[in-house]
């Protein structure tokens, strides 16, 4: 039988594709891409062919086009995935044929590279040795404020996705939970010319985007509660001499 490769592509500066992503695009026997356009602009600029069958892969319509991928990945086909930008799977398609692989044991692997998450994470300069990554906030702001409030005390950094149009009101939110000391990176247009990250509090950070809004792709990194302050705001969490006594 033949392999589902996973392949992440560039998130702003096409030089960060890898020999690898470009032989593999040379190579592959079906190239599934979430917009084919983007794909063939890639590959010419990548100055590679891609000899294989190109077919849409999308949002839409990955649910039904697993299977008749995987039947010719059974047959012998190398097959390969990829989105518009960086890593398939993190909030791109890619998921459910990973899954339905795993399912039918059909080998999967992946040719790992850029993501907005680890680049943002390790620009962001918060602690990194845990974090978790939450994709984009819900869009409505009931809902966004409830989603927040369940993070109030999430002692690890956390990645938000966000869009130019929402920051302003993501930002306010945010503030409005964590409050207005708690450290931030604001990360655009990563790899890209016009590269920024904006460190700072929640309230700086805040205060900067009305002087000068941001405009492009962009993360947020949120540092995690301070342990200290979450066991003197919530008494419902044990003091170390509490459980020191129950350990006993
Ligand atoms: N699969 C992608 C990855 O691995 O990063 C994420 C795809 S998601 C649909 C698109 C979001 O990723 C954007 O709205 C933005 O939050 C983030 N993103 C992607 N490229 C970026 C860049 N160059 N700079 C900042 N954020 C970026």
């Amino acid at each position: 039988g033949g392999t589902l490769v996973l392949a992440a592509t560039p998130i702003g500066n096409v030089g960060d594709a890898s020999t690898r992503l470009a032989a593999l695009l040379e190579s592959a026997d079906l190239v599934a891409a979430e917009d084919t356009r983007r794909l063939y602009d890639l590959a010419n600029r990548l100055g590679v062919r891609v000899s294989g069958r190109v077919v849409a892969y999308h949002d839409h319509n990955e649910d039904h086009m697993a299977d008749p991928i995987l039947d010719q990945v059974s047959d012998g086909a190398c097959a390969l995935v990829v989105s518009d930008a960086g890593m398939p799977t993190i909030n791109d398609p890619g998921m459910s044929i990973v899954r339905q692989a795993i399912k039918r044991g059909i080998p999967v692997t992946c040719a790992p590279g850029p993501s907005a998450v680890l680049d943002a994470l390790a620009l962001s300069g918060l602690p990194t040795d845990r974090f978790c990554y939450e994709g984009f906030l819900p869009r409505r702001h009931s809902e966004r404020l409830r989603h927040l409030r369940s993070l109030r005390n999430e002692p690890r950094t956390m990645v938000f996705y966000e869009t130019t149009h929402r920051i302003d009101q993501a930002m306010e939110d945010l503030e409005e939970v964590f409050g207005a000391d708690r450290p931030v990176a604001l990360c655009r247009e990563l790899t890209k010319d016009h590269e920024q990250v904006r460190r700072g509090t929640l309230a700086q950070i805040v205060e900067s985007l009305t002087q000068d809004p941001p405009r492009g792709e962009m993360v947020l990194v949120v540092a995690g509660a301070d342990p200290d302050q979450v066991r003197a705001e919530s008494p419902e969490v044990l003091s170390d001499q509490a459980l020191a006594v129950l350990a006993k």
